[in-house]
């Protein structure tokens, strides 16, 4: 399921992040990309917001079809050629321990309580990200909050962005050397996120009406939560990852069989040379975990018309 590369038939790329939090492209980019490169279904999974998806949906919302459902459409529907399917990416946290949840076809409704979880995510990322500004400036490193937040363009701000600033400024080469001298954990500039656990992620996730998978499990060094996950609803793993080495990806395939999951993966595609993620299409899965991911949203009992 791994390495069908760029051009390939039928095959889908479950993670990458746009504009709308970390990610360098903005939704569109990346659809054009997928065209590119022959990826007939795209996970468009940005960090604590739907904001890149939403931005693809108005272009159809005139276009007769099914799929006009406008913004509160959780189903996936094509943009030009390509399949987009609503996801996003919830950072958690366990015993200092960073654990990610994906949810796909979460409702997209502003209004639904999923979306406001979502709002308050978004805000202690706000809040965040002014505590790590004014760390900064204590440290003799200032950076100006307008700054991070033209780099950050989109709705979900995070350390990303604070580190293009950094870069920016001189004060460091590269994000990832902003993140390995000041940004990452324990690190002079950190602050701790205010964070749900993995298990109120998949909660909530479930709740909405969503299919939960724990994104790069092998990134996080604690396999002994699945399964508590499972017994709180987590429908797949995510197997395929750039951070993944090939016993990885066995690993979680092989756990996922034995849980009965879903085995996902995608690029966590964040741009191209981006410190984090992998090429777009370079991280594929066959378009039949799609359909697995549709049948377990079914199952939840959700596939009501107008949702
Ligand atoms: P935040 O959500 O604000 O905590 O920032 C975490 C994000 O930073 C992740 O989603 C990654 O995209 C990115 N990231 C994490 N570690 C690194 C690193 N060592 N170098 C560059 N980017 C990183
Ligand atoms: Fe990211
Ligand atoms: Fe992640
Ligand atoms: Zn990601």
């Amino acid at each position: 399921m791994t390495g069908a590369g760029k051009n390939a038939v039928g095959v889908a790329d479950l993670h990458v992040h746009t504009t709308a939090s970390d990610g360098l492209f903005s939704a569109e980019e990346v659809v054009s990309l997928c065209e590119r490169r022959g990826i007939c279904a795209v996970a468009i999974a940005d960090h604590d917001t739907l904001a890149g998806v939403v931005e693809l949906v108005p272009a159809r919302a005139s276009e007769p079809g099914p799929a006009g459902h406008a913004t509160s459409c959780v189903s996936s529907f094509h943009y030009r050629g390509v399949e987009i399917i609503p996801a996003v990416e919830i950072n958690t946290e366990l015993d200092g321990k960073e654990v990610h949840i994906l949810g796909y076809f979460v409702p997209i409704d502003p209004g639904s309580e999923f979306a406001i979880l979502l709002d308050t995510l978004r805000r202690f990322r706000m809040d965040r990200v002014r505590a790590m500004v004014s760390r900064l400036e204590e440290l003799g490193l200032p950076v100006e909050l307008e700054r991070v937040l033209f780099f950050a363009k989109g709705e979900s701000v995070g350390r990303p962005h604070v580190g293009q600033a950094m870069v920016e400024k001189g004060y460091v080469s590269s994000v990832k050397e902003a993140f390995e001298r000041y940004l990452g954990t324990g690190k002079p500039a950190y602050v701790p996120r205010v964070h749900l656990t993995p298990v109120q992620a998949v909660r909530s996730i479930v709740r909405a009406g969503g299919v939960a998978v724990w994104a790069h499990p092998g990134t996080a060094g604690c396999d002994h939560l699945l399964e508590e996950l499972v017994n709180n609803g987590l429908d797949g793993l995510e197997c395929v990852h750039p951070q993944h080495s090939p016993e990885d990806t066995r690993r979680y395939a092989a756990l996922a069989r034995e849980y009965g999951l879903i085995a996902t993966g995608g690029s966590d595609f964040h741009g191209p040379g981006s410190a984090e993620g992998g090429e777009l299409g370079e991280w594929v899965v066959h378009y039949s975990v799609v359909t697995l991911l549709k049948e377990a949203r079914v199952k939840r009992g959700l596939e009501t018309a107008g949702r």
